[in-house]
């Protein structure tokens, strides 16, 4: 099931909006979807006659969810969803082209060979992979070994409403034996080509969170503090 479809002004509209006579396109595949449900089932679009099977409708609601929602937070910008790479054989789930950025949506186990091979082939495209994990499969008790293969690499947990954050683990024998509290990322601001490489703002790289620091934890608030102050400032 879809929730999301692109109007005829290209914005994302969800299913409660939307008119049943109007015009939708799949924000996947762009062809061609229309609105049913409404009195005994939820409001929802589907594909009437897909030309070419589309790639979202195989995928689960969660991961479809979660796509939309990237699209909502970034929409004013060159993005695209289920992009195709034929030179590299792949689809990618989320594409920033002008930030040369690739988020991959990760609701199911993944092997770390997986990932690297997903990271090596978009990088021979120019692109760096960030990895949203879903936290009811990864970030919990055990660590599994794509979460090890990341440590260091671009990735992020992904909870079940949609909140993308950074949390540092403390690890001991494979497994989490303390966490820092949840940093927020505000993905529309990237930083791209710097030494720390890409990270985003709001992150553990963005605000330098040392775990046995208590002052990293004052340098957040105050962090927090400023951005407000210069909203109100600007307001
Ligand atoms: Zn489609």
């Amino acid at each position: 099931m879809q929730f999301y479809a692109l109007n005829e002004r290209r914005k994302l509209v969800g299913a409660p909006s939307a008119h049943r006579h109007q015009q939708y396109l799949c924000p996947s595949c762009l062809q061609p979807l229309l609105l049913r449900g409404g009195k005994w089932r939820k409001l929802h679009f589907y594909h009437p006659h897909p030309r070419t099977p589309c790639h979202s409708s195989k995928k689960s609601f969660r991961h479809l969810f979660f796509q939309q929602l990237l699209y909502k937070q970034l929409e004013s910008q060159n993005v695209a969803m289920e992009h195709s790479f034929k030179e590299i054989g792949r689809i990618a789930d989320f594409v920033w082209f002008d930030k040369k950025i690739i988020f991959e949506i990760q609701c199911s186990p993944i092997s770390s060979e997986e990932i690297s091979a997903r990271n090596r082939d978009y990088r021979s495209v120019g692109f760096t992979v960030v990895w949203l994990l879903y936290d009811k499969r990864f970030n919990g008790k055990r660590v599994k070994p794509a979460e090890y293969y990341l440590f260091s690499l671009p990735h992020y947990f992904i909870n079940q409403r949609g909140v993308i954050y950074d949390q540092y683990s403390q690890l001991m024998g494979g497994k989490r034996i303390d966490k820092s509290p949840p940093f927020l990322i505000h993905l529309p601001h990237p930083y791209c080509g710097g030494p720390k490489g890409l990270y985003f703002q709001g992150d553990l790289t963005d605000i330098n969170y040392k775990p046995s620091k208590t002052t990293s934890l004052w340098k957040q608030l105050l962090k927090g503090f400023d951005r407000w102050l210069d909203a109100l400032l600007r307001s």
